[in-house]
């Protein structure tokens, strides 16, 4: 929390105006009961008329006075902490940018939507509570000790008694609530976690037939949080009586023993109303007390999950003045490189070499969980190797400027993700500035242009969330167009033809050679007809290289290539 408050700095002059009006509107509240006091002692009780008008009148205008405080405070008091909160949110959102694959795998994307948003807003709200009875409640507290003494000193002696009473009672509810609104958070966190992955999994869970398994799951989660929700406000209700209780008894003692001090003539009954109000007032400022500490710790829990994010460091930074790479044109070298995911024992992959020069194309084919997606992965170095080397135009990707790097690359992921938009606008996510010529050109090698042809709106067909309105064999030329928009100097395709047909699949090949002439082209295919003209195949195996070479030379040499092509081919003569 307090490494949060650091963030509050732009607001000084904000806090301080909101602390001088809190200040000044606790002072006004002080005031009134004892002009209520002289009303009541010295007009009413001697019939002075004229000082009833002028007392009466002073009393409004400082209650009108303390209201416009009042309002001022709320109003300064939640721009501020309005603004820290997107402050807040923009400094997390842009130090995710900065993370590398590492940081996402550790945090997990879900949780970082939660940190940005839910805790936040968590923060947000006890800071605009923080910051009005952060002054109010000491103040009043000691006020109103110093009004209720000047009043009657020993009718203070029923305070004495009551106040450790108070304390004691709003000490006993928030120990049995505080660990109960920890658990809260998680249980919170739990429930979103079921319907997260109901929502994502709808169609695997409707086609096992798991619906009721799911909504058991659900109906647990949402009871468990329910249950805890029912005993943390039973008993934040039990509070509010019981502090009821302890006042009224307390007002009754005041007017007990006030009434015989009144009847000995050593108190007025003016005294005894402002008496009862300071009283209240005490009181009540003990009760802001005690929720300031109640709600710090939940606002602390939000604060260090959100430090959390702040604080990790990404692995991979970029260089300051990098190294210029345009030497040669694409050059893609891999020199003994090996390579572990965090906290994995064996290597994703292990003494990789080879090397993949401009106009050629290198295919990588071999078994799921092989490591073909990683290897790719590392070219744009999403992740860092721990052995070897990986140089592109002879440079090392690690002394090279990320922006450089990636400029150079032209990736079209695994799993295509497009983005809410048009289609237009997210084939020109490759190249911001591409002319509709260079887009309607990239469409066609892609061979997306006939079904975008046939939409009523072409090009300007949106695209929903996560690309749900398309297929999945036309998000996967679509996310192909936008690679080839870039025109870079090194094309990545992670099996990137897996969900088309053998036609389009041989047709947009040939388009694409054409298209990439003299770049870098690297494949990660599963079917033999896709790689089998490759200048290069490499055969991986458990992350190690089981052959590399072209088809025919591999199916002299590599058992376990042929054991690839036999069992494709089997199954293409049987279709
Ligand atoms: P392929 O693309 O050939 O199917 P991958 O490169 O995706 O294989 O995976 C290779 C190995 O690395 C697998 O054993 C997989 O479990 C592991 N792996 C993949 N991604 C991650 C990750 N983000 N964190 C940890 N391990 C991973
Ligand atoms: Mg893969």
């Amino acid at each position: 929390m307090l490494k949060l408050l650091r963030y509050l700095k732009p607001y000084r002059a904000a806090i301080a105006l909101v602390f001088l009006l809190v200040f000044l509107q606790t002072l006004s509240d002080l005031y009134l009961p004892t002009l209520m006091a002289d009303i009541v002692d010295k007009g009413i009780a001697h019939g002075n008329i004229p000082y009833i008008w002028k007392m009466g009148g002073l009393m409004l205008l400082v209650a009108a006075v303390a209201v416009v405080f009042s309002v001022g405070a709320s109003y300064w008091s939640a721009k501020i902490a309005m603004g820290f909160g997107k402050g807040l949110r923009g400094k997390v959102f842009t130090h995710v940018q900065n993370f590398s694959m590492q940081e996402f795998d550790q945090i997990g994307t879900a949780s970082l939507i939660t940190r940005t948003t839910n805790d936040i807003t968590q923060i947000q709200q006890v800071l605009v509570m923080m910051l009005r009875m952060m002054i109010m409640a000491p103040l009043m507290a000691v006020g109103g000790i110093i009004m209720a003494l000047s009043r009657d000193v020993t009718l203070s002696w029923v305070l004495v008694v009551a106040l450790p009473v108070l304390a004691i009672m709003i000490v006993l509810v928030a120990a049995k609530g505080l660990p109960l609104f920890k658990s809260l958070q998680a249980k919170l966190d739990k429930l979103n976690l079921v319907v997260r992955e109901n929502l994502t999994g709808i169609r695997v869970i409707r086609s096992f037939n798991r619906g009721e398994h799911e909504k058991q799951r659900f109906e647990g989660a949402n009871l468990d949080l329910t249950n805890t929700a029912i005993r943390v406000n039973k008993i934040m209700a039990t509070m509010m009586p019981v502090m009821m209780l302890v006042m009224n008894f307390s007002t009754i003692a005041i007017v007990w023993f006030g009434g015989i001090r009144i009847d000995d003539g050593q108190m007025q009954v003016g005294d005894l109303m402002a008496f009862i109000q300071y009283a209240m007032q005490i009181m009540f400022s003990l009760i802001m007390l005690s929720m300031i500490f109640v709600m710090i710790p939940r606002a602390s829990a939000s604060a260090g999950r959100v430090n959390e994010v702040l604080q990790m460091e990404p692995q991979i930074k970029s260089t300051e003045n990098g190294k210029q790479a345009n030497e040669q044109k694409g050059l893609v070298e891999f020199d003994q490189v090996t390579f572990y995911y965090p906290g994995a024992e064996k290597p994703a992959l292990s003494d990789i070499s080879f090397r993949s020069r401009p106009g050629e194309i290198t295919a990588i084919i071999g078994g799921t969980g092989s490591g073909k997606s990683t290897l790719v992965s590392l070219i744009p170095r999403f992740y860092d190797i721990q052995k070897g080397s990986i140089r592109i135009n002879g440079v090392d990707i690690r002394e090279l400027e990320q922006s450089e790097l990636r400029a150079k690359i032209g990736l079209v992921p695994q799993k295509a993700v497009l983005f809410t938009g048009t289609i237009a606008e997210n084939i020109r996510y490759g190249k911001e500035d591409a002319t509709l010529e260079e887009v309607r050109h990239a469409a066609e090698v892609a061979q997306a242009a006939e079904f975008i042809g046939r939409l009523p709106e072409g090009l300007e067909a949106p695209i929903s969330q996560g690309g749900t309105n398309v297929s999945g064999g036309q998000k996967q030329r679509l996310s192909i167009a936008r690679a080839l928009v870039r025109k870079p100097e090194i094309y990545l395709f992670d099996d990137s033809f897996s969900a088309l047909d053998y036609k389009t699949d041989a047709k947009l090949r040939a388009a694409l050679k054409q298209e990439t002439g003299e770049a870098t082209v690297i494949i990660v295919a599963q079917r033999v007809s896709t790689v089998i003209d490759a200048d290069r195949i490499i055969v991986l195996d458990e992350g190690r290289i089981a052959g590399i070479g072209t088809h025919d030379e591999l199916m002299t040499t590599s058992e376990v290539y042929r054991e690839i092509v036999s069992s494709q081919l089997s199954e293409e003569e049987i279709a």
